[in-house]
């Protein structure tokens, strides 16, 4: 799938999950999740949805924040073997929640860093301010990046679910593109079999572009209805 719609569908698959989690309590998180904690979780998973191609060095992700990024990726690639080997592997998954837990656990400040990189990277996967002028969209991408992070920052909201929210996005990028004709070594390094691959529908063809992506944005809008408990939160009139 093309960025915006696997950015999009980490965005849709928070919100699809925030009723199943709510009140429960996996690996010692408790979820009590709040609006703010629907706001972050959409974006950080939907930054999340995009970091598994950070091994192509084409790929939204990877041109998000120049160098920086670059050379992540450069790293990746490296480390995992190429486009589409580990970063698609269910190993990856796990490894990037588990040390982003961890970073959660170790430092506030690194949580928040974190949390900017993936919200920023959501953004420029959901084409907030592109193409024409790469500079000044990327002060503009920062600026409201920036805004947002503090703003959830300032609204007190917990990051506890931080692992689990990176480890799904990268879950929901594997069923993105599983759903194409491309498949993933779910199994890497054990097995290099690609899962589903041949089956679905062609990246950025007219099922993308005419079903995939608009249901997609639908759904961020029905779930954002649903979620929020819009009485409490509106001024009154
Ligand atoms: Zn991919």
């Amino acid at each position: 799938m093309m960025g915006h719609s696997h950015a999009l569908s980490g965005a849709v698959g928070w919100m699809a999950i925030v009723p199943v989690v709510q009140g429960q309590q996996f690996f010692n998180i408790h979820f009590d999740l709040g609006p703010g904690e629907i706001i972050a979780g959409s974006l950080v998973c939907a930054g999340a949805a995009l970091v598994p191609d950070l091994d192509h060095k084409n790929a939204t992700i990877t041109q998000t924040y120049g160098l920086v990024t670059g050379t992540l990726s450069a790293l990746f690639s490296w480390i995992f073997g190429g486009h589409r080997n580990g970063t698609h592997s269910l190993l990856f998954a796990l490894l990037m929640g588990g040390l982003t837990q961890l970073l959660a656990l170790w430092s506030e400040l690194a949580v928040q860093i974190f949390v900017f990189l993936l919200v920023g990277i959501a953004l420029n996967g959901l084409g907030f301010g592109m193409d024409k002028n790469r500079a000044a969209a990327a002060v503009l991408n920062a600026m409201g990046t920036a805004g947002i992070v503090l703003a959830l920052y300032t609204s007190g909201v917990d990051y506890s679910w931080m692992g689990l929210a990176v480890a799904f996005g990268c879950l929901l990028h594997f069923v993105g593109d599983m759903a194409t004709h491309m498949g993933v070594p779910l199994f890497w390094p054990i097995s290099k079999y690609r899962v589903g691959q041949n089956i679905g529908f062609e990246t950025d063809g007219k099922i993308e572009r005419t079903v995939v992506t608009p249901l997609l944005s639908i759904g961020v809008i029905l779930f954002s209805i649903y979620l929020f408990p819009w009485q409490d939160i509106l001024p009154k009139a």
